[in-house]
Order: structure tokens, then C-alpha cells, then sequence
């Protein structure tokens, strides 16, 4: 806003909160669009940044002074990225953790503890990533980073990962999706023909269902054993056997039976490998993986699998990687944290939309809540400290989704009693559909379909493979195969103390519902900021910008909604002192020295300027300005005069 009429014209506004009308898309998407053009490729809504891939290299500080959390700062804070694969999200980390580097006071120790931060990133998304129906490479996880430092802004050399486990994403919807990726390969040079030969794998990745879709040649931002450094000798050891044993259950075959069930060759090469890398006996993996247990009457019966159960039960091994993740991390929480980031996938539509969208969805909409709720807090907290009445601006609160989910919604209010996640056997209820979904679409629905409205857009739900993606026998069947395992590292994934089998077991969404409510606690106890990337292009062309595309991120990264919410209240803010000192030559009164207090210097201004009351509120330290029109039509006197 300090820019020039004409500037503001040619490189747009810096920040939405000031575009006018706000709820236009089409404004939105221009203002963006133009910056994108001037290789300005960040934009606020108040402390949210939009960033657009640039898909060039541009030479550019991070506009990280005041979209960044201050290191020195003793609030706890979050940086929240989110975007399409491709969009920029680890890119933006990586600015993220450049711009605390050199802000911070910088040694040797901590030049290392940023490299292995940055280095560690490929080993997390070569676990966490897989190939979907749309990304060749996404990310099906949320990875949450604390960077932690000292009450003097020393960055603390101690850095705790953690990737929330979003179990879904092993699940496999279509046979064509979901294969982890590939990078893993790539770190083999060294002793790579010993390896290979004690884990009984092929040396070209091409052998490898799970492989085969990814390029492995290509990935090879990690190739060096030193990047291994964080782990011992043992640890990997066990760790590379985990994950030849992925490898091994991807290519096992199963054969249908004369009656339709899955069984194994005895002589299986591949399970025989798995078998001696996990250390449990064949007759078990073998049992395991064809039939499931079912407790009937203090009677333990083995039900045989159909083979698409037991593929798919194969398939959820994979699962066992984040586990992994999990245990290796460091959980040092003595240490305090300060600055903590998350990456996470956005919101998800498909043309058809299974367990997975839903799991990712629900997600998105309790973020949404979260910044919801932070975000009007902050504000009222601010209006509390100046002295400003709230009033309170109607906008979507995503409250009653996140609670039909939850089980919270009470049946008087959506006649459904139960949320959709309750019963195992998961009635997909019609009338959710009814209630919630535009009534002109509900007739376009499918038998088996639900439709929700979710912040971001309705989206249609294909209820087949619900029930036995939610269900968790499959993964109990694994459990206590795993449980007999002799790998130490497994062992520590399943204890043996772990809620006996006979219980019933959780469902995924139980599970992913629990590790969610864990996330927003850590998140609720600290202060939000957000950054949200864009993808101008599916080529990755430099300069290109489609507009459909973007739009469609724009919807899905919610931003007309956290502009909304932002414009609930006042969409400018200024300290006395700043709006004085700028804008003084206005009025012949304040004009070149006022002799009162800042308040009253504004005061007079506003008045000479002839703001109605409605327009603005006096605070205790601030002037709010309701309209960006009326803070532009001061900017524009003052270019003129
Ligand atoms: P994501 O993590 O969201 O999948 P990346 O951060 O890996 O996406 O970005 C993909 C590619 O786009 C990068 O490898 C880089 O070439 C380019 N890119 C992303 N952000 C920027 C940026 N701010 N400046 C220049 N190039 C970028
Ligand atoms: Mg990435």
C-alpha cells in the first residue's frame, strides 16, 4: 500500500485482505495472476502467504520478515504449508529453514543440523509418498517438524520429526494407484552387492511391483551413507531388512484355489525371503497372509482370504514404514519448541472418491476449524486489547461437518444419530446427502453414493470399499504376524503388550481420527501461520499461468474462505504513530508537526478526510479501518498531494 496508484495497478495488491470486492474469485485470481506475471510470486492474506511456483529460479529474498514467526519470540508458533504436489511445499521448508539459518547466529554444528533437516526430507517422502490416479509423487502423509531454539534465538541443534500417520494412504483404492515410492533404491552404492545378496534383492529396481512405477534413476538426492548418519549400524541394518521385505510381499503371488481363496506355493521364493529377513517362520507369514482369525465361541477359527484380501492385505504392509518413521524419530520434548512445520497434502477431489478423499477431506475441513478458530480468536483477542467491541461477521463455520464426522451431531439436528465413522458397519446415510447437498445435484446421486458439503466444495463419496477399508481385521491378521517377528525394530512396533486381539479392534478411522485430535492439540497451543502453494501449470512451464487450475487450487486451499474469515472483522490495522506520520500532510491541522498524542493526531485526520463512524474504530493503540476503499482513497490523496 505504499506503492503508487499506478504500481498497485501494474503489480497488484500485497495483500488480499485489501482487495476489493474480496469475494470475488475472478478479482482473486487477476490480482494473483498479475503478480505472477511480475515474478511476484507471494501474496498475504494477513499472516497467510499464498506462493505461486514460479517453476524458474528468481532472485529474491523471502518476503519471510513479516510472514515468518519471529525465532526470538517466546510464543510457540506453526507454519502450516499445504499445496499440491509440485506446488512449492518443500521449497517453501526449505526458504522457511534458509531464512532461520542466517537470521539466526550460525555454526558449523547448526550449518549440519540444517543440511540433514533438508537432506532427511527425499527419506521421508521415499516413505511417505506414493503415486495416485493425479501425482506421480505425493504426499499421502502430513510430516510435522519442530526447529526448536534457545530463549537467546540460538537455533537448538536438536530437531524432532514426526510423521502424523495417516494409515489411509497404504490402502489401495484402484489397482493402478499407490505404490510407495522409489527412492529408497538409490541409496544403495556402497557394499550395494553384499546388501543386495543378504537381502535377496534384485539390483534392478524394474523386478519390483512397488518399484516399477517411479523412475528410481532419477532419484538420487540421497546416495550417500553419511546421510544415514542419525541411525546405527544395527538400525539400518534392520531398517534396509523392513524394507527389502516390503519389497519381497509387493511381488508375492497368490493363486485362487478351487474354491476361490488365496493360497501360496510352498516353495515361495519371496516369502521365503521375507520370512528370514523378519525373522518369523514361514508356516505363520504363510497362515497370516492367506487366512484371517476369527474368535468364535472361545474357538480360534482360520477363515480362508479371497486372493484380492490377501493382496490388499499385502499392500497394507506398507503401512508398517511409518510406523518405523515414527519409532526413529527423536522425542527429546524436553527441549522447548518454538517454531514447529507442517506439510501436508490439501484438499482431494477425484471422479471418484473413496475411503482415501474422505480421510484426506476430513482432514483439510478440522484444519480449517483450527484456523477458524485461531484466527477469530486472535482477532477478538486483539479487538479485547484496543478496546473494540466484537462484532461478529456471519461466515461458513465448518464446525457441523467436522462434527457429523465425529459422531457429535445430535439426531434432532440431522436425524443421523451417529457420525459416518461409528459402526463397523458403516450405514452411509442418504439423507447427509439430503440435508447437506445442494438440492438441485441430490438427484444425480448414485445408489452407494453420499455427498458432502465441505468447505472447499461438495464432493461426492463412493461408498463402495468403505467398510473394508475401515475395517481393521486385515491389519490385526498382520499385527500378530508381525508380533512374532524377531527384527528389533519391529518388535518395538508391536509390542506384545499392545490391547489383546480379542478386543475388538480399532477401525483406521478411529485410529486416524485419534492421531488427528494428537495433531490439533499440539497445533491449539500454538500460534498459526500459513503458507499455501499454488501450481501455475501441469507442465511446469515458466510464465505460464492457467487460470483453471489455479482457481481449482484456490478453492481446494480454501482461500476465498480464510479471506472471508480474515474480512470478518477489520481489514486494516495500524499503529497511531505509523498512520500519523504517513498521511499527516492530508490535514492543514496535523501538518508538518502535531502537538498531541497520536490517537488525537488520527483523530482529527480521519475527520478531516471525512470517514464516517461506520468506516473506522479508534483503539487503544491502533486505528481499524472497516474497507480497504476507504484506506485506498487516503493512499490515493496522499500520491496527489
Ligand atoms: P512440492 O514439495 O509441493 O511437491 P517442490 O517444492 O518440490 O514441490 O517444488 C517442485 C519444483 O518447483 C522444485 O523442484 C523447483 O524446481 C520448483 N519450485 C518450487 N518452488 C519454487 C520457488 N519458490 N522458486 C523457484 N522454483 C521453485
Ligand atoms: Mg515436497
Amino acid at each position: 500500500m505504499e506503492a503508487s496508484l499506478t504500481a498497485r495497478d501494474r503489480v497488484g495488491i500485497q495483500d488480499f485482505v485489501l482487495l476489493d470486492p474480496y469475494t470475488s474469485e475472478t478479482a482473486f485470481l487477476e490480482n494473483l495472476k498479475k503478480r505472477f506475471h511480475e515474478n511476484l510470486i507471494y501474496t498475504y492474506i494477513g499472516t497467510l502467504l499464498v506462493s505461486v511456483n514460479p517453476c524458474h529460479l528468481i532472485f529474491m529474498h523471502w518476503q519471510t520478515t513479516s510472514s515468518a514467526p519471529c525465532c526470538l519470540s517466546s510464543n510457540n508458533h506453526f507454519i502450516l504449508i499445504s499445496g499440491e504436489s509440485g506446488a512449492g511445499k518443500t521449497e517453501a521448508s526449505k526458504k522457511i529453514l534458509q531464512f532461520y539459518a542466517v537470521s539466526c547466529p550460525s555454526t558449523k554444528l547448526l550449518n549440519n543440523v540444517r543440511d540433514r533437516l533438508l537432506l532427511s526430507n527425499p527419506v521421508l517422502e521415499a516413505f511417505g509418498n506414493a503415486k495416485t490416479l493425479k501425482n506421480d509423487n505425493s504426499s499421502r502423509f502430513g510430516k510435522y517438524m519442530d526447529i526448536q531454539f534457545d530463549h537467546q534465538g540460538w537455533w537448538q541443534s536438536v530437531v524432532t520429526f514426526s510423521v502424523t500417520c495417516w494409515r489411509s494412504h497404504v490402502l489401495s483404492t484402484r489397482t493402478t494407484e499407490r505404490e510407495t515410492s522409489t527412492s529408497s533404491i538409490s541409496w544403495w552404492r556402497e557394499e550395494r552387492k553384499n546388501l543386495l545378496r543378504w537381502l535377496g534383492l534384485e539390483r534392478n529396481c524394474q523386478h519390483y511391483r512397488y518399484l516399477v512405477q517411479g523412475d528410481c534413476a532419477k532419484v538420487s538426492s540421497i546416495n550417500d551413507k553419511s546421510d544415514w548418519r542419525t541411525f546405527s549400524e544395527n538400525d539400518i541394518e534392520q531398517l534396509f531388512g523392513i524394507i527389502a521385505s516390503v519389497l519381497h510381499l509387493g511381488n508375492i503371488k497368490f493363486e485362487a484355489n478351487e474354491r476361490g481363496y488365496a493360497s501360496l506355493n510352498n516353495n515361495n521364493q519371496e516369502m521365503n525371503w521375507v520370512s528370514k529377513l523378519l525373522g518369523i517362520p514361514t508356516q505363520v507369514l504363510q497362515q497370516g497372509l492367506t487366512h484371517r482369525k476369527i474368535e468364535a465361541k472361545a474357538e480360534e477359527v482360520f477363515s480362508p482370504f479371497s486372493v484380492d484380501h490377501a493382496v490388499h492385505l499385502c499392500r497394507t504392509f506398507n503401512w508398517l514404514v511409518n510406523k518405523i518413521n515414527e519409532s526413529l524419530v527423536n522425542k527429546d520434548s524436553s527441549r522447548k519448541t518454538v517454531i514447529g512445520l507442517l506439510d501436508i497434502y490439501g484438499f482431494e477431489v477425484f471422479n471418484v472418491n473413496s475411503f482415501e478423499q474422505f480421510c484426506i477431506n476430513y482432514c483439510n475441513e478440522k484444519l480449517q476449524q483450527l484456523f477458524i478458530q485461531l484466527t477469530l480468536k486472535s482477532e477478538q483477542e486483539e479487538y479485547e486489547m484496543e478496546g473494540i467491541e466484537w462484532e461478529s461477521v456471519p461466515f461458513f463455520n465448518n464446525k457441523i461437518i467436522c462434527d457429523l464426522v465425529e459422531e457429535k451431531t445430535q439426531r434432532h439436528h440431522l436425524s443421523i444419530g451417529r457420525g459416518i465413522w461409528r459402526r463397523r458397519s458403516l450405514v452411509i446415510p442418504h439423507f447427509v446427502t439430503h440435508k447437506l447437498a445442494d438440492q438441485k445435484t441430490r438427484k444425480t446421486l448414485d445408489r452407494g453414493d453420499f455427498r458432502l458439503l465441505h468447505y472447499a466444495g461438495e464432493v461426492t463419496y463412493c461408498v463402495v470399499g468403505f467398510l473394508d477399508k475401515n475395517n481393521d481385521l486385515l491389519y490385526r491378521n498382520g499385527k500378530e504376524v508381525m508380533r512374532q517377528s524377531k527384527n528389533a525394530i519391529i518388535k518395538l512396533c508391536f509390542p506384545s503388550t499392545e490391547p489383546d486381539s480379542k478386543r475388538r479392534p480399532e477401525t483406521v478411522v478411529t485410529q486416524f481420527k485419534s492421531s488427528l485430535v494428537g495433531l490439533t492439540e499440539i497445533l491449539m497451543s500454538k500460534e498459526p501461520w500459513y503458507v499455501r502453494c499454488i501450481k501455475p501449470n501441469e507442465a511446469k512451464q515458466p510464465g505460464r499461468f492457467d487460470d483453471v487450475l489455479v482457481r481449482h487450487q484456490m478453492k481446494y486451499l480454501g482461500l476465498m474462505e480464510h479471506l472471508r474469515v480474515r474480512r470478518a472483522g477489520f481489514a486494516y490495522r495500524r499503529k497511531y504513530e505509523i498512520f500519523l506520520q504517513r498521511y499527516k500532510a492530508l490535514c492543514p491541522d496535523t501538518w508538518p508537526n502535531w502537538k498531541g498524542t497520536a490517537a488525537e493526531g488520527v483523530h482529527c485526520l480521519v475527520k478531516h478526510m471525512g470517514y464516517t463512524p461506520d468506516e473506522y474504530k479508534m483503539g487503544r493503540t491502533k486505528i481499524f479501518i472497516r474497507h480497504p476503499k476507504t484506506l485506498f482513497a487516503t493512499e490515493d490523496a496522499f500520491q496527489v498531494c
